[in-house]
């Protein structure tokens, strides 16, 4: 199926009507790409100094042809641009997240995943000293002494159950022997990418434990032979690119890194980077376009070679099965019973919760400091950027009766809403950034998402009937799980009450 012409698919769009205007009036001045940086003066210079949002900054690099990354990497090195999150926030000031406008709106109050209230602290990873101190890089050292150890290193994950944390949960063992069974010299990817909405997990993971990461893929690729190692990371999370240049750094000069290629890059700036073979598609220099499987990865990714891909969290995780260097906070995911929740919305302390059995999705409230300021319990958007909307009701319900009805976690993500909040235009956000991401390639998902965020966004009664029929169509026929998991979304939202008359 052809790609779908740019002028098909909904363009970003900030909220905020003055932003909008601002952005407009500098175009109009002239609009080359050597005006970025005058651009973005102007807009915040309009916004009375609070700086261009996500989406703002979106539409001008499609308006003056850059690539996202590109109008980031000018943008993150502007000081008034602030959602690269390691800038404290000035009070009041918005960091453009979509969690952020997604509840807040133009002007409106309350705290979002970045703290961009000002409260965020800065990242303290652990260092390369401390994580060896505590017996880190003692199985990758291992395993240049001795490749022989990859047939313990192999049956060390498989007594440990691994399993992918990307919300499929395949076994991590056996997609290592697919890998090594292959033809061709396997490469290692590290997923950290994160584009899914209201998802921190690996943020987290990576601000506080990057050798843990780091050390895994080594493991992994010494065991599956690899020659190449990628860390892919999302575009935005500016302050973990120095955060792992750094550790890189310290690993080559250990020697640790001997006969393998590490290579740090940035995302494509787009959520269908995050994506198996998007991924591989941008990191090839290519379009991030997802692919049809088979070929599997394993067998012909990168290059046409064995590909051995994981997210953040997989790979932090499993440095569980060798002992690893555990470290205060991100230790506590080392159980393998404990779950990362990324918690955000109308609650005290946003932020990444790690929690083991949990009882009802209500508890995530009391774990985040209770309800906001001036808020009660409305409700939650469970699973990120297609997940579920679940009614405060049901929250208070046993978790164990959702999950049996049907709810999936997915990667995590909690938003939480307040009673005042409307449910139905927190859906028409969500499907509106559905439209917004859609890379286009394929007709269930270029056109559903962008008549389900219009039928979303009307003032009148759902039209249940075509939101049913778009579930449908996309669940079943969209080449890749942003498709299939927005008709899932679609088809669950039968708690949405119309206005009333
Ligand atoms: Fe692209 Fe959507 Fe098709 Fe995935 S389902 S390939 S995001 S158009």
């Amino acid at each position: 199926m052809p790609p779908a012409p740019e002028a098909a698919r909904p363009p970003a769009a900030p909220d905020d009507p003055v932003e909008r205007a601002a952005i407009a009036a500098a175009l109009a001045r002239g609009a080359t790409r050597g005006r970025l940086l005058e651009i973005l003066l102007e807009v915040r210079d309009a916004k009375g100094g609070s700086g261009i949002s996500e989406p703002g900054l979106r539409a001008v690099a499609d308006r003056l042809g850059l690539f996202p990354s590109e109008a980031y990497e000018v943008a993150t090195a502007f000081p008034a641009v602030n959602y690269a999150t390691a800038r404290p926030y000035a009070t009041g000031e918005r960091c453009g997240d979509l969690v952020c406008a997604l509840l807040h709106g133009a002007g409106g109050t309350g705290v979002c995943r970045n703290r961009c209230d000002g409260e965020r602290p800065q990242p303290a990873p652990r260092g390369f000293a401390a994580y060896r101190a505590a017996g880190g890089y003692a199985m990758a050292g291992r395993l240049m002494a001795d490749p022989a150890a990859a047939a313990e290193v192999l049956g060390r994950i498989d007594a440990h159950q691994a399993v992918g944390r990307a919300g499929v949960g395949f076994p991590v063992a056996e997609k290592w022997r697919q890998v090594m069974a292959a033809e061709g010299t396997p490469v290692v990817i590290v997923n950290g990418d994160e584009g899914e909405l209201a998802i921190f997990k690996d943020r987290f993971i990576l601000e506080n434990e990057p050798h843990g990461v780091i050390e895994a893929a080594l493991v992994a690729a010494r065991t599956v032979g690899a020659d190449r190692v990628f860390l892919y990371v999302r575009d935005d999370y500016a302050p973990i690119h120095a955060i792992l240049r750094r550790a890189l750094e310290e690993v080559a000069a250990a020697g640790l890194a001997e006969g393998l290629a590490l290579e740090l890059r940035r995302s494509g700036g787009a959520f269908i980077c995050g994506e198996e073979t998007a991924l591989i598609a941008s990191l090839e220099g290519r379009p991030a376009r997802p692919a049809e499987r088979p070929p599997f990865p394993t067998a012909r990714g990168y290059l046409g070679r064995p590909t051995l891909l994981h997210n953040v969290e997989t790979f932090y995780r499993i440095t569980a099965a060798w002992g690893g260097a555990p470290g205060a906070p991100a230790a506590a995911l080392l159980h393998p019973e404990t779950r990362l929740h990324s918690v955000s919305g109308r609650v005290r302390a946003p932020g990444p919760k790690p929690v083991r059995r949990l009882a009802r999705l209500a508890d995530l409230v009391e774990i985040a400091g209770g309800m906001a300021e001036g808020h009660a319990l409305g409700g939650m958007v469970i699973g990120g950027s297609s997940g579920t909307l679940v009614t405060a009701d049901d929250c208070r319900r046993p978790l164990a009766e959702l999950l049996a009805a049907g709810l999936r976690l997915g990667t995590g993500g909690a938003i939480v809403l307040g009673a005042a909040d409307d449910p139905r235009a927190v859906a028409a956000r969500m499907a509106a950034y559905l439209a917004r991401e859609s890379c286009g390639q394929c007709g269930p998902c270029r056109v559903g998402t962008a008549k389900a965020a219009q039928a979303l966004a009307g003032a009148g009664a759902l039209d249940r009937p075509l939101l049913d029929d778009l579930a449908t169509v996309m669940g079943e026929a969209s080449l890749c799980a942003l498709g299939r998991n927005a008709g899932r979304f679609l088809g669950r939202l039968s708690t949405l009450a119309d206005p009333t008359p």
